[in-house]
């Protein structure tokens, strides 16, 4: 199967190798369309025209909010807010609910292997408030310890905030189990979920999850940047504080006062990246389209190639789980005493696309004692002559320092 004909980024540079699907993807022709289609044929502000452009532009925006509540099965449409990506979403959880629910000595759990748009919110509310923050630990093989450490008995455990994936090590973290552990633990606790990287690669449905907010951005699942979603259950909603106050939140503002707008609006204070939902809505349906199980599958086989050509090499080490199991496909690595740096900028000569850094994860790379790795990762569109160019490009990495 090979989808990169769908991406005209592909025929724009034929050379380019992309493994950097995780920090962002490459949009499809049609997500492109949309956009541009949008400003050429729609472009007009919502919500607030009377003109047959404004309603069209309101109706465009308002089905995409169905087609994403459909998407990861969510009841109603209004428990799907708009921010402008994963980061406002998490920061909206933080101070939209646990600012106002949470008091000091209440403990927020999160792990060892968050992104900094899911550990800063929440440090930022211990300044503020005193709450405790407890980090759940990594294993040896890199998955998450999630029964260690944290003073488990303790009824103060008030939210659990934890990626579904890691940006870092790829691993998948089996919230099936994770989340009725901590149920039992405490029956009121509200679980928080950075779906970032998952929800690009696999069929997500919040309900069985039983999750209470759930957040991921659209520029990492083929729609454009800007845009992000919060799922919150409607119960939780409806006690939540607007994070956002200007136009479009409100019903009736006086000199002294303001009556916020029914939820989403609430919390969706100005103008939003109208044609960037609207794209995010594109998106959702080529994924449809080409299907999750395809997607899985062809991600499946790529892993465990490269699986295969990691294990193969003297002098690289795999930072993440080394089997094809519970991961997707982000490869961090490091070549024995080689700066990820120079990989990455020797790699680039070869028109190979990594990431190099602490990748928004230093209390990870703390642990991991490292500074930081060159990462690869995939999506639908990659292939494994891309994986080949790779290790030929770490040979020539290698080749460079004498490893
Ligand atoms: N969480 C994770 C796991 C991520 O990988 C990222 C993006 N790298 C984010 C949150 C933040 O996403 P955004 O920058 O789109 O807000």
């Amino acid at each position: 199967m090979n989808y990169k004909s769908d991406f005209p980024i592909f025929k724009n540079y034929s050379d380019l190798v992309y493994l950097d699907s995780s920090a962002t993807s490459q949009k499809p022709q049609v997500v492109i369309d949309a956009v541009s289609t949008f400003y050429a044929k729609n472009n007009a502000n919502i919500h607030r025209g009377m003109y047959d452009l404004s309603q069209a532009a309101t109706d465009m925006y308002e089905n995409t909010r169905k087609k994403v509540a459909d998407f990861i099965g969510a009841k109603d449409a209004s428990e799907v807010i708009f921010t402008s990506g994963a980061t406002e979403a998490l920061n909206l959880v933080a101070f939209g609910w646990a600012k106002k629910h949470l008091q000091k000595g209440d403990i927020i759990v999160i792990s060892e292997m968050e992104h900094h748009a899911n550990i800063l919110p929440w440090q930022q509310l211990r300044k503020e408030m005193g709450i405790e923050l407890a980090y759940l630990p990594i294993t040896k093989d890199f998955r998450l310890d999630f029964k260690k450490s944290v003073d488990l008995k303790s009824d103060r455990i008030k939210l659990l905030s934890l990626s579904h994936a890691s940006n870092v090590l790829g691993t998948i973290n089996p919230l099936e189990e994770i989340i009725p552990f901590f149920k039992k633990i405490n029956a009121e606790i509200k679980i928080c979920i950075d779906a970032a990287q998952s929800i690009p690669h696999m069929p997500i449905d919040v309900v069985s999850l039983q999750c209470d907010f759930f957040t991921f951005s659209s520029h990492k699942m083929l729609g454009p940047s800007g845009v992000g979603v919060l799922y919150t259950k409607k119960e939780v909603l409806q006690e939540m504080e607007p994070f956002i106050f200007g136009g479009g939140m409100v019903r009736k503002v006086t000199k002294e006062d303001a009556l916020w707008a029914p939820v989403p609006d609430k919390f969706e204070g100005g103008t939003p990246a109208i044609e960037g939902v609207i794209g995010l809505g594109v998106a959702i349906e080529y994924l449809q389209e080409v299907g999750f199980g395809k997607v899985q599958k062809h991600e499946k086989e790529l892993i465990t190639y490269t699986l295969k050509k990691f294990a193969q090499q003297q002098k690289v080490t795999l930072f993440g789980p080394k089997n094809n199991e519970e991961r997707l496909g982000i490869f961090s690595f490091a070549i024995d005493k080689v700066h990820p740096h120079d990989t990455a900028e020797i790699l680039n000569r070869f028109h190979i696309a990594v990431r190099t850094g602490h990748h928004c994860a230093q209390p990870l790379m703390d642990v991991l004692g490292i500074p930081g790795t060159a990462r690869a990762s995939i999506y639908l569109y990659n292939t494994k002559e891309d994986i080949d160019r790779l290790f030929n490009g770490i040979e020539e990495v290698k080749k460079v320092f004498n490893r």
